[in-house]
């Protein structure tokens, strides 16, 4: 329980800001009165007082009449929304303190009222509204299971250091350490829940002792910790060091019922920037190390090896081979229908790119995407995938079939080529395509860095009249003030943790606090990967809007979509129970 006691010699440290020539002087006197230790100053200097010092409250005058005064609290607001800020004048309409409140002023003060118990009570009530702002975020940032950090808070945290790495404004080399146990599936399956929960907790204690701080649960079993060390050398040499003490410490047995389970580990390492200082580039080498530890030997570690990446034969290789693909027109859009769930109606689809290789047949993203990211050929992908899918919705509508919406995947890369607004501005015209049917799925990461082109290329789109949707929701970390800020309609709720609502407790949680989230920030929510009747029944239950999958198609060629939309394909929760 939290409360608010001083000691006799504790002082409050507060800001006074009056950026409109009050005379705070008074107010300043008293507060100093109530042992508060006071910095007076205009709204200019504010931020830097902030920075610097450990304040606990702000009190606020500024020129109320005007809108620089929600401006000014919004701002504060924003920025520190730790410290209360408590308005104050000599007098206040009560509207104006409503709407003040409305902008989330934690108090208002009217001096020419104000009494010495009148001020301790604000001053009491306000500290202890601040201390319950620092309790939230702070368990906003931790896994409830274990205590460590949670996923978000990992990415953000990694996202910084990584940020400050790219652009050279430090020296550090970081190892990024994946650690889970094998068999954990298994001993859940015999065990229940709640024994695994016990052997994560365990576990997590065995590694945060190792290194305290740096440790991080990205889910289930999944544990990661960062290294950091101003020397490559070193930090290869302390990584590998740090790898033999988790292997020495987690293969001691887990004591359970009485008896002693010993569950391998399997450890992968990825560094920064030798290998990466892109976030999901990086976990992702992480975790691929760790699959070849486990296929090497239980409990192993392995480094992620470049060669390794590029030893997989395809990627280097069909590089040359895309760009000919790109001339030769190769590629094919096929067509995932979206449904509405209540009603199971078509209401329109995602179009997924196909590579059809002279030779080797079908192929799919997973397959050239990367490589198309990474040498930047998604940029003209990315194109012919609109302009196909332009002529598409063209074709749809004049043999008279509707579609509500039709989206495309959007990669981060995309961004970064300079034309993208005006050439999508001209395919649009081009085609005539209708706006209000397009919609680009983002993916977190493209947003995570809140890179100023990124967000200046989704609101231009935006002004076109193009949706966004956030593809892979819940896998990557995001602000709710991107997610507030930026024009997205929908969030796509990842394939895996649909896969998990029929068997995993945290999976059921976390799709029903992304349905619920959707729901309060007022956006649409899809499901996909949507497989299984248990699924549909489950996501219905919770209001899910959309879904596709499987379960009602998987992605197919323009042609075979046309007849599925013709023949007004429909299922629904209900209906597929009984299949
Ligand atoms: P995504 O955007 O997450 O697309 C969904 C993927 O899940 C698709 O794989 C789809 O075929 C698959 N899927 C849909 N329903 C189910 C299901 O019920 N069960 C299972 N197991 N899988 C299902 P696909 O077509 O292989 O695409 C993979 C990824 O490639 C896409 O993931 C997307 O990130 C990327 N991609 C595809 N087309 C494009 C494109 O035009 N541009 C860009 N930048 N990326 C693309
Ligand atoms: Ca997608
Ligand atoms: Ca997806």
């Amino acid at each position: 329980m939290l409360s608010v006691t001083r000691s006799d010699t504790e002082q409050v440290q507060c800001l006074v800001i009056d950026s409109c020539g009050f005379d705070a002087a008074a107010l300043v006197d008293r507060l100093e009165q109530n042992r508060c230790n006071v910095q007076l100053c205009s709204f200019d200097q504010a931020s830097d007082k902030l920075e610097q010092g450990d304040l606990k409250l702000i009190f606020l005058h500024t020129c109320f009449t005007d809108t620089n005064a929600l401006s000014e609290l919004h701002f504060l607001r924003q920025q520190y929304p730790l410290i209360p800020v408590i308005l104050f004048d000599h007098q206040f309409n009560s509207d104006r303190i409503d709407e003040f409140m409305l902008w989330r002023a934690n108090d208002v003060i009217i001096t020419s009222e104000l009494t010495d118990e009148t001020l301790k009570r604000v001053i009491r009530y306000n500290l202890m509204v601040g201390q319950y702002n620092s309790e939230i975020t702070r368990l906003n940032q931790l896994d409830p299971l274990t205590g460590m950090k949670n996923r978000q808070q990992f990415y953000k945290q990694l996202a910084q250091k990584l940020k400050l790495i790219r652009n050279g404004k430090t020296s550090t080399h970081l190892a990024l350490i994946s650690v889970d146990l094998d068999g954990f599936r298994q001993f859940n399956n015999i065990n229940g829940y709640s024994a695994g929960d016990i052997i994560v907790k365990e576990m997590s204690q065995r590694l945060a002792a190792l290194i305290p701080g740096q440790l991080s649960r990205l889910g289930n079993d999944e544990f990661v910790l960062l290294l950091e060390s101003p020397v490559e050398e070193n930090l290869t040499h302390q990584a590998t060091q740090l790898c033999y003490q988790i292997l020495h410490s987690l293969t001691e047995p887990y004591l359970y019922n009485e008896l002693e389970n010993i569950l391998p580990c399997s450890i992968g390492v990825a560094l920064a920037p030798e290998h990466s200082c892109e976030i999901d580039t990086l976990v992702h080498q992480a975790t691929q190390a760790r699959v070849k530890a486990k296929e090497t030997s239980s409990c192993s570690y392995v480094i992620f090896d470049q060669k390794q990446r590029h030893s997989d034969e395809s990627q280097v290789a069909i590089e040359p081979e895309l760009i000919s693909a790109i001339r030769r027109n190769e590629f094919e859009l096929f067509y995932q229908p979206r449904v509405d769930i209540t009603s199971g109606k078509i209401i329109g689809a995602e179009g997924l790119v196909r590579w059809r290789h002279p030779e080797k047949g079908l192929i799919f993203p997973d397959a050239f995407i990367p490589t198309a990211e990474r040498t930047g050929l998604i940029v003209p992908i990315g194109y012919w995938v609109i302009q196909q899918a332009g002529e598409d919705i063209q074709k749809l509508q004049a043999s008279g079939l509707e579609i509500e919406r039709l989206s495309i995947n959007l990669s981060f890369r995309q961004f970064q080529d300079s034309y993208l607004c005006r050439t999508i501005q001209r395919l649009i015209e081009k085609y005539s395509i209708d706006t209000s049917i397009l919609e680009f799925e983002l993916t977190e990461s493209a947003l995570f860095n809140n890179e100023l082109h990124v967000r200046e290329g989704i609101e231009e789109l935006h002004k076109l009249g193009i949706n966004f949707s956030l593809d892979d929701f819940g896998t990557g970390y995001s602000s709710f003030s991107l997610l507030q800020t930026l024009p997205i309609s929908s969030l796509k709720i990842d394939r895996s943790f649909v896969s998990g609502v029929s068997k995993n407790p945290d999976d059921r949680e976390i799709v029903k606090a992304i349905i619920r989230l959707a729901h309060s920030l007022n956006k649409e929510v899809i499901a996909e990967g949507v497989e299984t009747a248990l699924q549909l029944n489950f996501l219905a239950s919770f209001g899910c809007h959309q879904a596709q999958g499987y379960l009602y198609s998987k992605p197919v060629p323009y042609e075979e979509f046309k007849e599925l939309l013709k023949n007004g394909y429909q299922i629904t929760a209900e209906t597929a129970v009984n299949q």
